[in-house]
């Protein structure tokens, strides 16, 4: 069983003919509303993939939140240890896009700033069990803490946001950062090539292993001295959003099931291609069929 620690977000999604600048008023066309969320996103994933996967994560006490909890339901992610919390907006990104496909994002994390070390407490027991807890950085460090240390199993950290400064929880088995997200980590200006991307990698001595992901161009696993590059699958992508969550959940499966790091890494890599050739966040995870097929291409 998969334990996802994390957040959940509603998306207001507006397109607009260009983003405002400071002060300025646009008129958009219409909203569209689409659950979403780092931590939500990746229990999707995971589920949607076949595994049993159970949710640790707060929403507030509105239309919004009783609306993510469903998703998250009809998505198969078991959502006792999502709470209701009283006083809290749910969660809310707020995203523009212009008619490059460009966003900008703002994050309201509103009831996810709530999630701390007794919600991690209350699902201690889960946490214990699971054979892979996965965390991103959209709650509290101390939730994150918190779950590392009750966890059992395997855990995977996806530290995304970037966060300057963030510091890593000790007792990370597998980091999975993009480019900017290791810039984030190391401090250092985002690194390019290959030999670069293993350097900044080796700098964080914390987690067993580090997998990079690097977009069109596929992953980067770092091991101690060692390093391999795992190339994407050729798609036609036609929207990226959600490749890395859509990877972490991937991942997350193969490894409860037993899979060892670079095969796990490589059926990630087939899931989160699919999600690229499909829009939006959730609606354009991979099912179990797809990823066979992608492999078998
Ligand atoms: P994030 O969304 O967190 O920035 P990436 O963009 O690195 O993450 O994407 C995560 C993974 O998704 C990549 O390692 C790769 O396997 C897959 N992926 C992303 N973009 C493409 C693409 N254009 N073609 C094929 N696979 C892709």
């Amino acid at each position: 069983m998969i334990a996802v620690v994390g957040s959940l977000n509603q998306d207001l999604v507006v397109p607009a003919p260009h983003h405002p600048v400071p002060g300025e008023t646009v008129l958009g066309g219409d909203l569209a509303r689409h659950p979403g969320g780092k931590g939500a996103n990746q229990a999707v994933a995971a589920a949607r993939l076949g595994a049993a996967v159970t949710m640790v994560g707060r929403v507030g006490d509105d239309p919004a939140g009783g609306a993510l909890r469903s998703a998250l339901g009809e998505a198969g992610v078991d959502t006792r240890h999502v709470t209701v919390t009283g006083g809290a907006p749910t969660g809310h990104a707020l995203i523009t896009v212009d008619p490059g496909g460009e966003n900008t994002i703002v994050v309201s994390p509103g009831a996810n700033a709530r999630l701390g070390a007794a919600d991690c407490e209350g699902a201690a027991e889960l946490l214990r069990s699971a054979s892979v807890t996965v965390l991103q950085q959209e709650v509290p460090d101390e939730a994150n803490h918190a779950a590392v240390r009750l966890a059992g199993g395997t855990v995977l950290y996806n530290p995304a946001p970037a966060v300057a400064g963030a510091v890593v929880p000790p007792g990370v088995d597998l980091l999975v950062p993009n480019r900017t997200e290791l810039a984030a980590l190391t401090g250092r200006p985002v690194p390019g090539t290959t030999e670069e991307v293993a350097a900044a990698a080796r700098e964080l001595t914390g987690a067993g292993a580090v997998v990079v992901t690097l977009g069109g161009d596929g992953v980067l696993l770092v091991e101690g001295r060692a390093h391999l590059h795992v190339p994407a699958c050729r798609v036609p992508a036609v929207d990226t959003t959600a490749a890395g969550d859509a990877f972490c959940g991937a991942l997350a499966v193969a490894l409860a099931e037993g899979d060892g790091l670079e095969r796990a890494v490589r059926w990630a890599c087939a899931a989160a291609a699919v999600s690229t050739t499909r829009r939006g966040a959730q609606p354009s995870l991979a099912r179990r069929p797809e990823v066979a097929q992608m492999l078998a291409a």
